[in-house]
């Protein structure tokens, strides 16, 4: 199989974690006998750096044309004050409106060897298993009018939460789908006791259920779901919600996972021709300026990353699976970065990555 991917490191850890995913991707390629062909590109500060904006035609171009996109992270201190065309966030956001990924999965699980890892108590923590479906191309994100105006007193400043039906319903659809595959619960966040917006969310996600009886719906307010995220994890098996709600809440899921350096994500849009998914995979953390370039960051998320792309984009659900256990197994064997392991000697960032790419490989020779 021809896997044509795009790698968009970005800024900071960005650059550390992606290179140990790359390593994973190669050894996947080379065990499945798959053809990869890896081209590069640049977003965020660094596109910034070199092409004076954080998202340059050219990586638009090369996204376009890619199965996938392995993006690291975006952000740098230095652009803290910029202007917000001129961030490296913009690239982010222009990028997953370029390739109409409109469903940001985030799956949460507890690893049994990270139970302890949690800050909350491990009965709360273990065999927590959900997947966030986080609405990522509208909402208070891209809504407009947006921006500030006026000075002195009279300086204001808008944003503007807008979602129409049709983007309700395919973000749902997805959620209902993906309920299907697994526990068959949908859990709907929204603040419909203030918000209009919320109003129609809450609408038109019961109108969906109807065609998936099979599957239950509740509906939960998002601050009391802020709530029961760490006071009852297990409850959830896939939540629903709209962008900015899900970009908070799904941080919350760090806590759960034991560091947000474990969670990956899937950004999924369109269906090619092949039935496989568009798709843009990264991990949830950012681009953590106070560990960049020092070799310490937890590179799981990435590799996770992968694993979602041989799923979703390529239909490698059986290699999907074993990068996962590659995961597991370094995580029992104790070889993880300091997020991990707050006491005796953590492991680099390169040599986790090494160990999963070995954990890989030695499965599949054996298999
Ligand atoms: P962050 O996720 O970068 O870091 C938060 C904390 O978690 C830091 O202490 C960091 O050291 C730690 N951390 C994050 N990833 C880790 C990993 N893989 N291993 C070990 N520790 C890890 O969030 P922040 O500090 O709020 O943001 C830093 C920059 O990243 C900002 O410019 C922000 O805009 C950007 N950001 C980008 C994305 C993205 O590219 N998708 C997401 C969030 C934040």
């Amino acid at each position: 199989m021809d896997l044509n991917v795009l790698i968009l490191p970005g800024d900071g850890i960005g650059v550390e974690v992606t290179r140990e995913a790359v390593k994973v991707l190669r050894s996947v390629a080379s065990a499945g006998n798959h053809r990869l062909r890896l081209s590069e590109g640049l977003l965020g500060g660094a596109a910034i750096h070199q092409t004076g904006t954080p998202f340059p035609d050219e990586t638009r171009e090369k996204a376009l044309q890619a199965d996938a996109t392995l993006l690291g992270a975006v952000g740098l201190p230095e652009f803290d004050d910029a202007p917000p065309e001129k961030r490296p966030e913009r690239g982010l956001l222009g990028i997953r409106k370029a390739l109409e990924v409109y469903a940001n999965l985030r799956p949460v699980r507890s690893y049994k060897a990270l139970v302890d890892s949690s800050p909350l108590k491990n009965e709360l923590v273990d065999g927590t298993d959900m997947i966030i479906v986080r609405e990522l191309t509208g909402g208070l994100y891209y809504g407009t009018p947006r921006g500030i105006s006026g000075t002195g007193p009279e300086e204001r400043a808008v944003n503007t939460m807008v979602y129409t039906r049709p983007e309700i319903e395919r973000v749902a659809r997805m959620a209902f789908e993906l309920a299907r595959k697994r526990r068959k619960k949908v859990t709907s966040v929204d603040k419909s006791n203030v918000l209009e917006n919320s109003q129609l969310w809450r609408r038109v996600v019961t109108e969906m259920a109807a065609n998936y009886p099979d599957v239950t719906l509740n509906h939960i307010l998002v601050d009391n779901c802020a709530m029961q995220l760490v006071l009852n994890p297990k409850r959830f098996d896939v939540v629903l919600t709209e962008n900015l709600f899900g970009d908070i809440l799904s941080d919350e899921g760090a806590v759960l996972a034991g560091s947000i350096g474990m969670l990956p994500s899937a950004s999924i849009g369109s269906r090619r021709p092949s039935g496989a998914w568009t798709g843009l995979y990264e991990p949830v953390h950012g681009s953590a300026p106070d560990i960049a370039g020092q070799n310490k960051a937890n590179p799981l998320g990435a590799i996770g990353s992968v694993a979602a792309m041989l799923e979703y984009s390529f239909g490698l659900t059986q290699e999907a699976q074993t990068v996962y256990g590659a995961i597991e197994a370094v995580l029992n064997s104790g070889r993880v970065t300091g997020d991990l392991k707050p006491f005796g000697p953590p492991a680099t960032t390169s040599e986790v990555g090494d160990a999963v790419a070995a954990a890989f490989s030695a499965h599949t020779a054996t298999a």
